[in-house]
């Protein structure tokens, strides 16, 4: 428990200081989390499965307090979900000599010490009056050490909310239950959204196509569009982009902001639940007549495109894949062939693999590298904060020349076709700031680095004209607030889609459009 909670005490001691109060504090905590385990114990092994509930809790401990100590991270419910939605490729960057290590000195060596005491065989009365005891023995030794310090458990709990997940393992067996919970809630019946879209297109224009990347980890303080020290968007600088400098991600991960951002649902009304078994802006979209397709170089699209067209990039590219992964370089292959084919009015949605952590460096090849030395492992914990940072803006200068490379081909054909790329992210990330690392941290509680995310905007010549767009609007209102509450509506205003779900107020382009 000393071991494996140590981000909860150097919490508790950054806050509380080290005088009387904040030991006294510490001991009454150590207490009530003795007592508290107990009680768990107690509580999770009926009869005689005691020794071996005992080792599955050791376990927990020491892989949720690797995870906790290396990374900052939180365990709660929704980190448990990134973690059962990981894909093989993706675990392979956590799984190392680092965790093996941890899991051995602190489960693998008490239980081999629970292993060597004998329980002696009891006759069931006996072992029911234990399992009563023991469980009333845990919640009696929390309460008396909790109760009178009462007032300081509930500032520090209040004030501090990621203090409760760093308790170990309660923090992954309460997880586990609520993900459990959300996860086996009966299947409600699928509903569906905006079932009266339908658009007007102008006669004999040519195909309008938006290009929407959906960028991944990449936080907003290190673009340099945004006013970031280091330049690290070289190349989009020179292609007239609209870059907005406020924008908010609706998660601080890849399964809550995937689903936020496709909804027609702002942030405040969306319900992560649901979603799965609802219509996203997609869904609309292909209703209302456009050609949508999802191409993915990531984990998949967390269900927002099971009813449209969708593709691996992997499968455009052999060059840049490699054990199941590609770079982005193969979003650039896939543009190669499918805006040829684009003949009318079409989304592709480009799903990047963008800053991925923590193994950045495995995102950018070698030769495209710009700021040394790097952090040439996934264990960033190992590396001083100046090399983190120079392999994730790499990774940033890489997105630059994927978005650029991705213009080049837009502007090629833009006498046979009118096109808008759009970017936005998905999240931000923590590169060390106050001790954290990656992202994923309660939305109330994250630090902002891990929702300020990029979005921009670029147009074919053709395309302002023909959304009747007034550019200089549009250039005066980049400093605005904005966030992915604006996404769905955004799109459904570029293809002049007519729902009774969209929300005019929401429209990035709405007011300086032409009606
Ligand atoms: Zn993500």
């Amino acid at each position: 428990m000393l071991t494996a909670c140590r981000p909860l005490w150097r919490l508790l001691f950054a806050t509380e200081g080290t005088g009387f109060h904040g030991l006294l504090f510490a001991a009454s905590l150590f207490l009530a989390l003795l007592g508290l385990n107990m009680l768990l114990l107690r509580l999770l092994s009926p009869g005689r499965t005691l020794r071996w509930m005992l080792g599955v809790l050791l376990v927990l401990a020491a892989g949720a307090s690797w995870f906790a100590d290396t990374y900052g991270v939180v365990l709660d419910s929704e980190m448990l979900r990134n973690v059962a939605q990981t894909n093989p490729a993706e675990a392979r960057d956590f799984i190392g000599m680092p965790l093996l290590v941890r899991l051995l000195w602190q489960a693998g060596l008490p239980i081999a010490l629970i292993s060597q005491a004998r329980l002696p065989l009891r006759v069931w009365t006996r072992s029911l009056r234990e399992y009563a005891l023991g469980a009333l023995g845990g919640a009696a030794l929390l309460l008396v050490a909790a109760l009178p310090m009462y007032s300081s458990y509930a500032t520090f709990f209040r004030n501090q909310h990621a203090a409760r997940y760093y308790i170990a393992p309660a923090n992954v067996i309460v997880g586990s239950v609520r993900l459990a919970r959300k996860t086996l809630h009966r299947p409600p019946a699928f509903s569906r959204v905006g079932e009266d879209a339908q658009r007007m297109r102008p006669e004999g224009a040519k195909p309008l196509v938006l290009v929407l990347v959906v960028g991944e980890t990449a936080r907003a303080a290190n673009f340099s569009l945004g006013g970031y020290a280091r330049d690290t968007n070289p190349l989009l600088r020179q292609k007239g982009v609209y870059y907005f400098t406020d924008v908010e991600s609706c998660g601080t991960a890849t399964a809550t902001s995937l689903p936020c951002m496709f909804s027609e649902l702002p942030r405040e009304e969306f319900k992560l639940g649901p979603a799965r078994y609802r219509d996203s802006v997609l869904d609309i979209l292909q209703r209302a007549g456009v050609a949508v397709s999802w191409i993915d170089n990531q984990s998949g699209c967390k269900w927002v495109c099971d009813r449209v067209p969708s593709e691996r990039a992997s499968a455009y590219d052999i060059e840049s894949c490699a054990a199941g992964e590609c770079l982005d370089e193969a979003l650039l292959r896939v543009m190669d062939r499918k805006l040829p084919q684009a003949a009318r009015d079409g989304l592709i949605t480009l799903h990047a693999m963008g800053s991925h952590g923590p193994a950045y460096y495995r995102r950018v090849p070698k030769e495209r590298r710009v700021f040394e030395p790097v952090c040439d492992t996934e264990r960033i914990n190992t590396c001083s904060d100046e090399k983190i940072v120079n392999t994730y803006d790499n990774t940033i200068v890489y997105t630059d020349y994927i978005l650029a490379g991705l213009i080049d081909r837009l502007a090629a054909d833009q006498q046979r076709v009118d096109t808008v790329l759009l970017y936005v992210s998905d999240h931000g990330e923590s590169l060390g700031e106050s001790g954290l690392y990656l992202h994923g941290q309660p939305w109330m509680v994250a630090p902002r680095v891990q929702k300020q995310v990029p979005m921009l905007l670029w147009f074919s010549s053709g395309a302002p004209a023909r959304l009747g767009l007034n550019t200089d609007c549009l250039r005066a209102e980049l400093g605005s607030k904005a966030s992915h509450d604006n996404l769905s509506h955004t799109m459904l205003g570029l293809f002049d889609v007519t729902t009774s779900v969209y929300r005019p107020a929401l429209d990035l382009l709405r007011d300086c459009r032409r009606p």
